[in-house]
């Protein structure tokens, strides 16, 4: 079996449409969607990320504006920048960038960020509502991940899925969404023994733990559904996911390439939620 490609830039270009209709609702109406992002310090993956976050809110028209500060930024000083931010009115989401320098407190500034700003859905009350099931904000990369499975209708409901990885912004909230269609959903750590036994029974197989090529086609259930979070740059330049795309996609039904996977269609979310936010502050 060859996989068929899910294309995350043709996914995400769609749901830009959609949602670049709906702000022009908002600015009938006089209100322009803003999304401010904060980055701390030179990382440089992290300055391709806001580039390409402040680039897709341009394309669909929104607001953006990036408040870069340099590495040795104080705490305070963060904090006092989320707290103007979540008094603007021209601005309905707020991002900081990840990784923060060792001497800020991440949870202390994501929990600083409004939750009706939080458009990456990561504040404690964001999560907590995803948790009940009654989600605000979707978390933007499992939520992109569940637009990509609708958009190529593929069944969740009764199907083994499994999500290798249980981070905060990726691994849980995946688990939640998909627990939410009805799949029948197992979490694997880097303490999980015998990983094999797990994703080669997954009818679903979520990856998501920044190991380069990891998972190998011997590991995948044939006309499996794949899904590769996985964002690694390797030695020579390449940049691959954390499957590996030859041997899986002759075991795979459908499969997500790295790049032009899973990333764009967190930019869509993103955007979207922005969207979502100033709509939510419009009334409408
Ligand atoms: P984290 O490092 O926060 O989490 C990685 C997870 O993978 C951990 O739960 C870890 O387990 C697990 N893990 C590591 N090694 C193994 C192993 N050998 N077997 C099973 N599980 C393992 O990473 P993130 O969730 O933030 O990101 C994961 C990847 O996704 C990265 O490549 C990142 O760049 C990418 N990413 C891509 C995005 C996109 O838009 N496409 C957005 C966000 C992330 P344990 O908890 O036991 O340590």
């Amino acid at each position: 079996m060859t996989a068929k490609i899910i294309d995350g830039k043709e996914i995400a270009q769609a749901l830009r449409e959609e949602w670049r209709h709906r702000a022009e609702k908002l600015k009938d109406k006089g209100i322009l969607p803003g999304l401010a992002v904060i980055i701390v310090g030179d990382n440089p993956a992290s300055r391709v990320y806001v580039r390409n976050k402040i680039k897709a809110c341009h394309e669909v028209g929104l607001h953006s504006e990036s408040h870069d500060m340099p590495e040795d930024v104080s705490e305070e000083m963060l904090l006092k920048q989320i707290e103007e931010l979540n008094h603007s009115d021209k601005i309905h989401g707020i991002l900081v960038q990840l990784p923060l320098p060792a001497h800020i407190d991440d949870v202390k500034v994501l929990e600083a960020i409004s939750p009706d700003k939080d458009v990456d859905g990561f504040h404690y009350y964001n999560l907590g509502a995803l948790f009940t099931g009654n989600m605000k904000f979707p978390p933007c990369t499992p939520y992109g991940v569940m637009c990509m499975l609708d958009y190529m209708n593929i069944p969740l409901e009764g199907k083994e899925a499994v999500v290798v990885g249980r981070s905060n912004i990726v691994g849980k909230p995946m688990a939640m969404l998909l627990l939410e269609k009805n799949a029948t959903v197992t979490i694997c750590t880097s303490r999980t023994q015998d990983l094999k036994s797990h994703t080669s029974r997954a009818d679903i197989l979520v990856v998501a733990t920044g190991r380069p090529e990891m998972i190998t086609g011997d590991m995948i259930k044939e006309g499996a559904t794949v899904i590769d979070v996985g964002i690694n740059r390797l030695d020579d330049g390449r940049l691959v996911g954390d499957v590996e795309f030859a041997s899986a996609s002759e075991k795979a039904s459908y499969i997500t390439p790295v790049p032009g996977g899973v990333g764009p269609m967190t930019i869509a979310v993103l955007v979207a939620n922005t969207v979502l936010s100033a709509e939510k502050f419009s009334g409408m």
